[in-house]
Order: structure tokens, then C-alpha cells, then sequence
């Protein structure tokens, strides 16, 4: 395939994770808004040919490279436990249970690291900061759930860890795994954090919900991410009659139908496999579990992948700076069950879907998996704004509500079947 085609297909597909605007050696990439999404562009007056976005976008690497087994997609285990920060106010203010937060202030006091990458809100701008200050990781706290192009200061990471810098990188499971193919021979300076991801969500999604909570001619002025208690809120900054105005929407409004059924999704992420972030030294997520149903402070799952991951969440327990309490592989399916399923069974058909290969029918013998590729056709339909007015309906969305409800019973059996099949396997690194 020519490189303009896989031009064209990064930027149909890109899940937002920067890389490439941060390794191109020709800053030939830039971002643009086309149809209500934010994606690359190419300036093909300094693009010199020499493929390197190609090799490593996450995005397209989706698409082509990847088959997933359930092993490979829950990854290598050292020990898993609920979490949640000791210092409340860190707590609070957290996505979840404010572990990335703590481990991270812990990395820095304690010079395990020089730096950390976070990413915080700056008006409607994801922003990327690589730094040392206790007050930028404490204001970079929360999930932002659109697309944050992070990685686009790669050159300020190769440039700390070139003059020796040992760095924390907090990312998505796509920023984690591109970053590290083109940080080979740093290992030793780097530790990974890693957040399970559902997927992000494409700009428009954020048109959708201004238009369904804010007053009419409201302009809106900047969003928050996702924090606050448990399961938190996102808030939303607007001028109205010259008057400055905030609204909170809670996590689950926010995240209601269409992100729930992925419709509002980068094509990239309904192709990914690595939900739960395998190339990571630790990852954290929200503990999505019956043991803390209703709890209005967060509390977060976190996977030690690595030995060097594991020690330093004992540490960081030993110095009671987080409270953890040992979980197991099942809480894991619990809470994140439905993301291996996304990544085992639904994402490879959508890759066959995508490549145009007809082999895709073949696949089609499940009800949930027609249903998971009728969707597939929705979210690339909503590129076009009428669909997209579609969608903004509530007979729309009464009609996704119930395919949600079928969906999710259609997953649970799948559920119990990978519970059955990783009983017999051994998952940890240590077993
Ligand atoms: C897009 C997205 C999807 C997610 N999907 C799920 C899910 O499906 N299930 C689940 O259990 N958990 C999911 N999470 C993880 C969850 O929301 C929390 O981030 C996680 O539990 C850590 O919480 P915490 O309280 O320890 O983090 P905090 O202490 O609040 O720290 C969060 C850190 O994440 C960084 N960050 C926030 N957003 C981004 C971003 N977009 N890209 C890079 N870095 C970022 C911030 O800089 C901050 O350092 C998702 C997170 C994101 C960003
Ligand atoms: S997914 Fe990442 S590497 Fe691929 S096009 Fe988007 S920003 Fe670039
Ligand atoms: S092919 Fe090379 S020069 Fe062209 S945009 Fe990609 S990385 Fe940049
Ligand atoms: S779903 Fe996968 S590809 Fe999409 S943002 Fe999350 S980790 Fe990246």
C-alpha cells in the first residue's frame, strides 16, 4: 500500500495518542477538525517519505498487526489489588481512587523518577506536561476522555532522557505500547503507568453533550475531566449574556448510550486488543465491582505487571501512602470482563470489516457479533453530520438503550465462558 493511502487510513482511524506528531523528523504532521473530529494532517512540502509514522502509529498498527488470545489481552500478572490513596484530598479530587496520583508524587519525592508525563485540561485542550512539580501532577488530575495527543512532546522526552533523566510516563494502553518501540535502549529509565481504557471519544461527542445539557447560545469555555467523588462528575465552563457559568454532569450522564456501545469512538479504538494496558509496569482503572457499589469514594483496581512495578506499590503501602488490599484474577474480569471481550471477539471482525475482507461473514454466527458489526457501520456513518443528528435523537436513543441492554447479555455469556477457560490457565509470571 502507497504511503498517501496510509495517510489517508491514519487519519480515518487515529485514536489521538500524538505519537506521530512528536517522532515525524520533519514536523510534517499536524492536527486539524474535519466532521467533528480532530485528527492528522499532512504537509506534504516537508513529508520526506521516510515511512516512520507508518511503522508506528497504534492506530494502524490496530487495524493490520494484531490478533489477540485472552492471555495475551489480560497480560502478565504480578499481583492485583484495590487501591486507593491515603491523603483524602488526593482521593477526592482523583478519576478513581487517586493511586496514579500518589504513586506518582511518591516516584518524585522519593527520585525514583526526574519526571513524569501527565496530561491536563487546558480550556478544551488536552495539554501534555513533562515535570517534577507536585502542583502541575496534583492539577493534572482526572480522566480525560477525548482524544489528548500526548505523546506530541516526544522530542522534550528523548531530550530528558538523553541527558540521563529517568522519566514516568502515565498513558493510555496505545501511548504505553508505541512509546515504547521508539523509547528501545531507555528501559532502565522509564516506568510505565498505565490506564485501562474503554476507548476515548471522538470531538463531536462533545458537541452532543453541550447540546443536550447546556441552555441554548451558551458558548462553552473550557471542560474539566472526569473527577471529583466517585464515580465523579465532569464540569463544563460557559459564557452566557456575558455571564460566566460552570455545570457539573455526572460521570454516568456523560458516559451515557453512545459511548457505551462505542458509537462515539475513534475507528482506532473498535480495532484495539490492549484494553488493560499489557505493556505496562502498573496499570489502574476504576473498581467497577460489587464490593464497592455505592461507595462515593473511588477506589481503583491496579494490575503490577512487572517486579519493578510490584515494588514499588509495596513501597508506596509500606509508607502508607496508599491503602491496598490484595485482589485476584477474578476481580479483574469483574470489573474489566467486558474490555477482553471487546479485545478477543469484537475487534478482530471489525479489523476484517475494515480491511474490506469478505472472510468477515464468515465470523458472523453469533447474534452479538451481527449486532457489534451493525454498530461497527453506525460509527463510520457518523462522520457524515446528518447521521450524527440521527444519533441526537431520543427515539435514537431509546432504540440503543435496549440494543445495549441485549448486547450486554449476549457479552455476559462470553463472560462466564473466558472465566471457565482462564481457571485452567496459569496467568501470573510467578505461577
Ligand atoms: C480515555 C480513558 C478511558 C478510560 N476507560 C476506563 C474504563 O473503561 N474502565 C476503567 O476502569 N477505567 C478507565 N479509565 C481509567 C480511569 O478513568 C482512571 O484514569 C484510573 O482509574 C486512574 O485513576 P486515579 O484516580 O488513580 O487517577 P488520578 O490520580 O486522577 O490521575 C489520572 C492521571 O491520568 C492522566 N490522564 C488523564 N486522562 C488522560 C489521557 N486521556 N491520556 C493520558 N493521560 C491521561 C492524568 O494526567 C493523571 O496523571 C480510563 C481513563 C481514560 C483517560
Ligand atoms: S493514532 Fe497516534 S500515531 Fe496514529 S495518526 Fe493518530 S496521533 Fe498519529
Ligand atoms: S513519512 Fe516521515 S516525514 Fe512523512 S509525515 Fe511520516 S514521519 Fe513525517
Ligand atoms: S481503546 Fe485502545 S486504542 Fe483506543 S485510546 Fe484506548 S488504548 Fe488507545
Amino acid at each position: 500500500m502507497n504511503l498517501l493511502t496510509q495517510h489517508k487510513r491514519m487519519a480515518e482511524l487515529c485514536v489521538g495518542c500524538g505519537l506521530c506528531l512528536g517522532f515525524c523528523p520533519t514536523d510534517a504532521i499536524n492536527l486539524k477538525v474535519i466532521r467533528g473530529v480532530v485528527t492528522v494532517n499532512f504537509d506534504y512540502s516537508r513529508c520526506t517519505r521516510c515511512n516512520l509514522c507508518i511503522k508506528t502509529c497504534p492506530a494502524l498498527y490496530n487495524l493490520y498487526g494484531r490478533k489477540t488470545t485472552i492471555k495475551a489481552s489480560v497480560g502478565k500478572i504480578e499481583k492485583v489489588f484495590f487501591s486507593y490513596s491515603a491523603d483524602n484530598n488526593i482521593r477526592y479530587h482523583a478519576a478513581s481512587g487517586g493511586v496514579v496520583t500518589s504513586l506518582i508524587l511518591y516516584m518524585l519525592k522519593q527520585k525514583i523518577v526526574d519526571k513524569v508525563l501527565v496530561t491536563k485540561m487546558e480550556g478544551l485542550t488536552p495539554t501534555p506536561i513533562l515535570t517534577n512539580k507536585k502542583s502541575d501532577v496534583v492539577s493534572a488530575q482526572g480522566s480525560i476522555y477525548f482524544k489528548a495527543f500526548s505523546l506530541r512532546i516526544l522530542k522534550k522526552i528523548l531530550y530528558s532522557l538523553k541527558k540521563g533523566k529517568r522519566i514516568c510516563i502515565v498513558g493510555l494502553p496505545c501511548q504505553i505500547l508505541a512509546l515504547k518501540k521508539v523509547l528501545r535502549g531507555f528501559e532502565d529509565k522509564l516506568y510505565f503507568v498505565g490506564l485501562i481504557c474503554g476507548h476515548v471519544n471522538e470531538i463531536w461527542f462533545l458537541q452532543h453533550i453541550i447540546k443536550k445539557y447546556l441552555p441554548e447560545n451558551a458558548e462553552p469555555i473550557a471542560i474539566g475531566p472526569r473527577k471529583d467523588g466517585w464515580p465523579g462528575e465532569i464540569r463544563i465552563f460557559f459564557k452566557l449574556n456575558n455571564n460566566f457559568k460552570e455545570l457539573a454532569v455526572p460521570l454516568p450522564k456523560f458516559w451515557g448510550i453512545l459511548p457505551s456501545l462505542n458509537i462515539s469512538s475513534p475507528l482506532g479504538c473498535l480495532l484495539c486488543t490492549d484494553h488493560l494496558a499489557s505493556a505496562a509496569d502498573i496499570v489502574a482503572g476504576d473498581a467497577w465491582h460489587p464490593k464497592f457499589t455505592g461507595n462515593t469514594s473511588g477506589v481503583s483496581i491496579i494490575v503490577a505487571r512487572t517486579l519493578k512495578g510490584l515494588r514499588l506499590v509495596e513501597k508506596a503501602a509500606k509508607n502508607e501512602l496508599l491503602y491496598t488490599e490484595e485482589a485476584g484474577l477474578r476481580d479483574l474480569l469483574i470489573a474489566y470482563g467486558f474490555h477482553l471481550i471487546e479485545g478477543k471477539w469484537y475487534a478482530p471482525l471489525r479489523q476484517k470489516l475494515l480491511q474490506h475482507s469478505i472472510t468477515v461473514l464468515r465470523e458472523l454466527d453469533e447474534i452479538d457479533k451481527i449486532i457489534v458489526l451493525l454498530l461497527t457501520i453506525i460509527t463510520t456513518l457518523l462522520k457524515f453530520k446528518t447521521t450524527r443528528r440521527l444519533v441526537h435523537t431520543s427515539s435514537a436513543e431509546k432504540i440503543l438503550k435496549y440494543i445495549s441492554w441485549f448486547l450486554s447479555r449476549q457479552k455476559y455469556k462470553k463472560l462466564f465462558q473466558m472465566a471457565a477457560f482462564l481457571n485452567g490457565q496459569t496467568i501470573s509470571s510467578s505461577s
